[in-house]
This record gives C-alpha cells, structure tokens and sequence, in this order.
C-alpha cells in the first residue's frame, strides 16, 4: 500500500491508499522525495482520467530513493537517490537500433502512459524493464533532490539547444515564457548566447525577468517580427526556438531568422488542429533550416542533472512553489493558472 494522488477526474485528484504491484526480482521500490509538476501533467488534470482508466497516478519528473531492491538487482542498492524521466524505449524497433531511442516506436512513459503509475505518490515500483531501457540515473552527490526533478524538463531543453548548435555569440531568440522559456533562456545565456525573449503574458514576462534575457518583447502589443529584426541590426536572429503550442509563432520564427539561421520546433501543436504555414522560399533560398526537436537521448538527462548540480542558484531560481502531496489540487492550480514557474510536490 501507498499513499498517493489519483486523478478521478477533471481537474480532481483524490488522495488515497493505493495497492502497490509486488516488487519484481529485477526492479526496486522507490520512496518517492519529491515531483516535479510538468506541461504534459497538467493536460491531463485538465482532460481528466482518459477512458478505461480510472485511476491514474501521473508524475514523471521524479527524484527519489531506493526502499528495496528485487532479488535480482546487483547495480543498485537501498538507500540510492535516483532522478528518473519518462522514457522507456523498446529496444528493437529501427530507431531504437539506430540509437535515436527518443524516436521509439513503442515508447512509453513513465507516468504518463494511463498503465504505468508514476510519482505523484509516497512510493513506487520500477520494474526491470524501466531500469534497463528507461531513464533512469543517480542524483549526485551533495545536489538537492528538489534540483533532481528538475533535470528532466531542463533535458529536452538541452538537448534541443545541442542540435540547434547554440554557442557564443549567437542570438537566439525565445518563443513563449513560463517555466520551459526560462529554461530556455538559462541554457541559451550558459552557451554564451543573447536571448531575446517573446511572451504575451505579463506576469510571465516579468517571471522571466530574472533569467536576464537581453530583450523581453510583448507580442501582443509589438511586431515580434520587426523588433527582433531591430535587435540584430536587421539580420534576424541566429536561432529561434518556438517553445509554445501556437502554429503562427512558428510562421513569424522563419520570418525573423537569418539566413542561414534554424528554426526549433520545440513545442507540439494541439492534437486537433497540428497543421502550421511556414514560407517555403523563405526556407528554400534562405537555406533556413527547420527542425523539430522532441524528448532527448537518455545521456541528456544525467548532463542535466549535473547543469543543475553545479548551478543551484539556478534551480532556485526556477522552482517558484512548494507543495505536499496532500497539496496536489493546490499544485496543479497554481500550476495551471500560469502564475508560477516550476512546481514541486514535495514528500520529505
Ligand atoms: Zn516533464
Ligand atoms: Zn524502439
């Protein structure tokens, strides 16, 4: 049994006592510290339970620490701190074999997938097959387990700016705030870029305050397009990240890049409408390059864990609300309203 969060509807998670699968010989049961409350979670709190599940326990941007090890386990022990992320690869399918284990045709996730509980919760299991082909690394030693569950959000982002090629002098240009933006202006600034920041909310424009961009444009009362060709002395940026769900700020990041210069899809589009009108010439005779970036490469997430292990400063910055489980309706609020940045559902 375990105390944990199960989400029985929209907008409505239930506090209960849970039943916990046996603890397979080749996995470990966790005592959950502390997860963090990402996009993906809230879509479904806001969805509520898809059907045929009632009782989903969400949560994948975990740090947390051995109870027991399965009878199995050699590599690990009670008593390891271990940050996980939701990716588990098949490890037979062509991308798999290929490497790019990201782009698995049978991914599943930890947390997200209605069948495979995640860390809203004081504990859970991780079966072997997590452990082999999942996400799964130690948190080092003397970093903060709160910092951990940051490293999963804080993978994609580097990962993405790694294909993107972000370094020194760039300008690179950040679409949407809240907190992936302000990791995105962390990572770009870390890599010797200058960020220059576009988002319509105010409160998140002045939440982004603190990461330093060396411009914040508001959208919705400026021409995005024609500021930022201001800002780079009318050559367009070097990079634009578009890391929001909107199909015409992915329209406006080939209009403002340079030749020469790439564009990230970084944010998927809604599932309804996923369809975006980007100009072909633009990209043709610009030799703009487009590309979308998803998820990462399982060694992402134990750089992101050391990103964060040697800039806690950092992670303090982008942590804005605290809560207990007993909280969680509190946290996906507060979390859903925009008004915050990275919220943690602390247990410990
Ligand atoms: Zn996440
Ligand atoms: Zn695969």
């Amino acid at each position: 049994m375990t105390k944990a969060a199960v989400l029985t509807g929209v907008k409505k998670y239930e506090i209960r006592d849970v039943d916990l699968p046996p603890l397979p010989d080749d996995g470990l049961l966790l005592d959950v510290i502390a997860c963090g409350v990402c996009g993906s979670d809230l879509r479904r709190w806001r969805e509520g339970p898809p059907e045929g599940f009632e009782n989903i326990i969400s949560g994948h941007e975990v740090a947390a620490v051995v109870a027991a090890v399965g009878k199995d386990v050699t590599d690990y022990k009670v008593g390891d701190r271990l940050a996980l992320a939701p990716d588990v690869h098949c490890g037979k399918c062509y991308f798999c074999q290929h490497g790019q284990y990201n782009l698995c045709d049978n991914l599943k996730l930890v947390g997200i997938s209605p069948d495979i509980p995640g860390g809203f919760a004081e504990q859970m299991i991780l079966t072997g097959d997590v452990l082999r082909n999942g996400i799964v690394h130690r948190i080092p030693e003397g970093m903060s387990d709160l910092h951990a569950t940051l490293s999963e959000p804080a993978s994609s982002v580097l990962a993405s700016h790694q294909k993107a090629g972000t370094t020194l002098g760039n300008t690179v240009v950040v679409l949407g705030g809240g907190p992936i933006g302000c990791l995105h202006i962390a990572v770009a600034k870390e890599r010797g870029a200058k960020v220059i920041l576009s988002e319509p909310t105010e409160v998140r424009r002045k939440m982004a305050v603190n990461f330093n961009p060396e411009a914040i444009i508001d959208p919705s009362a400026e021409d995005v397009v024609k500021r930022v060709k201001e800002l780079t002395n009318g050559l367009g940026a070097d990079i634009v990240i578009c890391a929001n769900p909107v199909a015409v700020t992915q329209t406006q990041a080939v209009e403002m890049v340079r030749k020469g210069g790439r564009v990230v899809l970084f944010g998927g589009l809604p599932k309804a409408n996923p369809m975006t009108s980007l100009d072909g010439n633009k990209i043709h005779y610009g030799e703009i390059n487009v590309v979308g970036a998803f998820s990462y490469h399982p060694t992402v997430h134990a750089q992101a864990l050391q990103f964060f292990a040697d800039r806690p400063e950092l992670a303090e910055k982008l942590i804005s609300h605290i809560y207990s489980l007993d909280q969680v309706n509190d946290a996906f609020s507060i979390a859903g309203s925009g008004d915050a940045l990275k919220v943690v559902v602390l247990n410990r």
